[in-house]
């Protein structure tokens, strides 16, 4: 079973004729383990998509399952608990919260989805992979936007979610500390099979992916999988 589906998902904003379609009619599965971009120009519909899949957003025309289950029948906090438990988001600006430090952001997470035991163990446990061990004691402004970016990433995986999405990654990132980024990720989806769904326009970061759908206007207009053996894949 996919572990998420769209069946005809259409995302308008304003009506009459200010209305925007910002996806249209878009029909996807995202079976387990999978490391896929989405990509495609600026206004192309990524961030509306990865919206909608990671529940913050909900469709105007159309269904989206989650376990297979439709999310038009859960109530909020339903969704609330469904994002808090199974969906890890990684943003473009890293947000993170500032006071804290490395090893306490990657906590919150886990005390946000419910857990209390074990809590500074698992963190404790992800610096490594990330690339982060004997940093966990740095606030934000002590990183690099590399580093913070994997504590970010630490922070998403450290409750073991069912899928990550992380939306243009790399974007505030010179080219040595996205590699070291995207590397990190590709590490976690084979050691933990956790399933990576990332959106960028930058060819560089395109390469990495397993599955690259891309998005015009809204729709999608193509969707590859790279065979083992061509170039990109690990
Ligand atoms: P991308 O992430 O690929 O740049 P977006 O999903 O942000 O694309 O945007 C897709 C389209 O939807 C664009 O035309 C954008 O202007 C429009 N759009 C996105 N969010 C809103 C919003 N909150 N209100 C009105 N239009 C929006
Ligand atoms: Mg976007």
């Amino acid at each position: 079973m996919p572990i998420c589906e769209l069946r005809n998902v259409t995302r308008s904003y304003g009506t009459g004729e200010a209305r925007v379609d910002a996806l249209r009619e878009v029909s996807l599965a995202i079976e387990p383990g999978e490391f896929t971009v989405f990509c495609g120009p600026s206004g192309s519909g990524k961030t509306t998509l990865l919206n909608q899949i990671g529940c913050l957003d909900a469709p105007t025309e159309g269904e989206l399952l989650i376990e297979g289950r439709p999310t038009a029948r859960m109530s909020s906090r339903e969704l609330s608990r469904l994002r808090a438990d199974k969906i890890g988001f990684v943003f473009q600006s890293f947000n993170l919260i500032p006071v804290l430090t490395a090893l306490e952001n990657i906590e919150l997470s886990l005390e946000l989805a419910g857990r209390n035991q074990g809590v500074r163990e698992a963190a404790q446990a992800m610096l490594p992979q990330v690339g982060l061990e004997g940093l966990g004691h740095r606030r934000p402004n002590q990183l690099s936007g590399g580093q913070q970016q994997r504590v970010a990433v630490a922070r998403a995986l450290v409750k073991r979610p069912l899928l990550v999405i992380a939306d243009e990654p790399t974007a505030n990132l010179d080219s040595v500390n996205g590699e070291q980024v995207l590397d990190t990720m590709r590490r976690l989806n084979a050691s933990l099979h956790t399933t990576f769904l990332f959106s960028s326009h930058d060819p560089r970061v395109v390469a990495h992916a397993r599955r690259v759908i891309t998005l015009r206007d809204g729709r999608i207009v193509s969707d590859e999988v790279r065979q083992p053996g061509s170039a990109g894949v690990a």
